[in-house]
C-alpha cells in the first residue's frame, strides 16, 4: 500500500484531521486541488468561535462546537495565534424578539452552554454604546481569530510530523479493492497518476459529495447545494463604534442566522452573510452591490448610526449545505462508510457553520472512527 491515511481537501477542516493523525500514524497523504491550503470555504467565513448556542440537542454540530471552542481557544494561546475573546450580543429590537432571546438562552443551557446573561438597556449600553437594543443576549465565550495563521500552524505540524503534502493535485477518482483504495490524481499539467491508500477521508467540502459518489455512494441525502453568503463591509470611521459581534435573533430554520455584525482580527467590521442557494453549484463569489439597500435596512434596526453610505461590498462564502431551500437544520456528516462496504472511507459532508470552531474536535471525532475502525493498528 502507498500510504495509510489519505485526507482528501486542505480546508481548515482536513488541516485539522491531518495535524491530529499525523501525531499517531506515519505515511498519512494529504492532497488538495489548489496550490495552496484554505483557498475555498475555510477562507471566506466569519472567523467566528462560535459559542453553540443555537443547535439542536444532541447534535454533533451542538457538542462538536462547545468541545471545539475551548480547544480552539486553546490551540491559539498555545501556538501564538491572533485571536479576540470579544463576546456576542444576540439583540431583541421588538418585544416579540425577547421572547426569542430567553428560548435561544434555555436551549443553550440545554446544550451546555450556561454563561449566557440577559442584559437590560443600561448594561447593553456600558458594553456597546451605539447600538439599538431592548434587551440582548450576551455570550462571553464567543469570539473570533485568525483563521489564515491557524491553518498555516496545521500545516506546519502536519510537516513537522511527517506528514506529506501534494498541492495542485486534484481528485478525479477513488475505486475500492479489497484492503483499500485507489485514488487517482490529476496535477497542474493534466497528468494523471494512482496510488493506494488503506485509509481515505473525505474532506472535500463544497464537492465532497462528488468524491463520495466516486467511492461508489449514490445517495440523493448528501447532495450538497451551495448556498451563498455575501458580505458587505462597514467603511472607516464608523467600523470604530462597535467592538464586539453582534447578531439578531435568527432565521426559524437557521438558514442562516441573520445578517450579523462580526468584526476582525485587523479591525475590520463586516455585515453579513445573507442567504441564497446558487443554482447548479457553480462556484459564484460576486457580491451584488444592488443587496446594499437590503443590508442596510436589515442592520440599521440595531445599528442606528447607519446610512447606506457607510457600507460597501466586500466578499462572499460558499456554505456546502445538505439540506435543501426551505427544509429543517441539518447535522453534520461524518461516518466511517463500513456499513456500505466501504471500510476506512470515511465520510464529512455538509460542513458548514460551525465548521472553522468545531476543527479540532472534528479531528478527534476522526481520530476516534479511525481507531474504532481497527483497519491500522
Ligand atoms: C459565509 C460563511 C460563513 C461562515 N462562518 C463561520 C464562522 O464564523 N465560524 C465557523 O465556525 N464556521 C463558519 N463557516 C463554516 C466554515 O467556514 C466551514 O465549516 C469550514 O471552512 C469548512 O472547512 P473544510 O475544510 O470542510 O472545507 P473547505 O475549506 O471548502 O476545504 C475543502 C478543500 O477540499 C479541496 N478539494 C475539493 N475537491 C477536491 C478534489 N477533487 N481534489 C483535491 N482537493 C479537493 C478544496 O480545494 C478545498 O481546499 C462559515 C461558512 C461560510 C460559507
Amino acid at each position: 500500500m502507498d500510504s495509510e491515511i489519505t485526507i482528501i481537501g486542505a480546508g481548515v477542516i482536513g488541516l485539522a484531521i491531518a495535524e491530529r493523525v499525523t501525531e499517531e500514524y506515519k505515511n498519512v497523504y494529504m492532497v488538495e486541488k489548489h496550490p495552496v491550503f484554505g483557498q475555498e470555504t475555510s477562507s471566506r467565513n466569519s472567523e467566528v468561535i462560535h459559542a453553540g448556542i443555537y443547535y439542536p440537542q444532541g447534535s454533533l454540530k451542538s457538542k462538536l462546537c462547545i468541545e471545539g471552542k475551548w480547544l480552539l481557544y486553546e490551540y491559539c494561546r498555545k501556538y501564538d495565534i491572533p485571536f479576540n475573546n470579544c463576546g456576542k450580543l444576540i439583540v431583541a429590537t421588538s418585544d416579540q424578539e425577547i421572547n426569542v432571546i430567553e428560548g435561544i438562552r434555555d436551549n443553550a443551557i440545554r446544550n451546555g452552554v450556561d454563561d449566557l446573561e440577559i442584559l437590560n438597556r443600561e448594561q447593553i449600553a456600558r458594553l456597546e454604546p451605539n447600538i439599538f437594543a431592548l434587551k440582548a443576549l450576551f455570550s462571553p465565550s464567543t469570539g473570533v481569530l485568525d483563521t489564515h495563521s491557524l491553518m498555516k500552524r496545521f500545516e506546519t505540524n502536519i510537516l513537522n510530523n511527517g506528514g506529506s503534502i501534494a498541492y495542485g493535485s486534484e481528485v478525479t477518482g477513488v475505486r475500492a479493492f479489497d484492503g483499500g483504495y485507489e485514488i487517482t490524481l490529476q496535477d497542474a499539467d493534466r497528468q494523471s497518476f494512482c496510488f493506494t491508500s488503506r485509509i481515505v477521508i473525505n474532506s472535500a467540502g463544497l464537492t465532497s459529495d462528488k468524491i463520495s459518489a466516486m467511492a461508489g455512494i449514490a445517495d440523493e441525502n448528501l447532495r450538497i447545494y451551495f448556498c451563498k453568503g455575501e458580505y458587505f463591509r462597514i467603511n472607516p470611521p464608523k467600523n470604530k463604534l462597535i467592538s464586539r459581534l453582534v447578531y439578531p435573533v435568527p432565521h426559524h430554520n437557521m438558514e442562516g442566522i441573520g445578517i450579523h455584525v462580526t468584526i476582525d482580527m485587523g479591525g475590520g467590521v463586516k455585515l453579513g452573510p445573507d442567504v441564497t442557494y446558487l443554482d447548479g453549484n457553480i462556484c459564484d463569489y460576486s457580491v451584488t452591490p444592488s443587496k446594499k439597500e437590503a443590508f442596510w435596512k436589515s442592520a440599521s434596526r440595531f445599528l442606528p448610526f447607519l446610512s447606506p453610505e457607510d457600507i460597501s461590498p466586500e466578499m462572499a462564502g460558499i456554505r456546502p449545505k445538505i439540506q435543501k431551500p426551505g427544509d429543517p437544520i441539518r447535522d453534520f456528516y461524518i461516518m466511517e462508510e463500513n456499513g456500505r462496504g466501504l471500510p476506512g472511507f470515511i465520510n464529512l459532508i455538509g460542513m458548514e457553520s460551525p465548521g472553522l470552531t468545531s476543527s479540532i474536535a472534528i479531528a478527534n471525532y476522526v481520530m476516534r472512527l479511525i481507531r474504532n475502525s481497527k483497519i491500522i493498528g
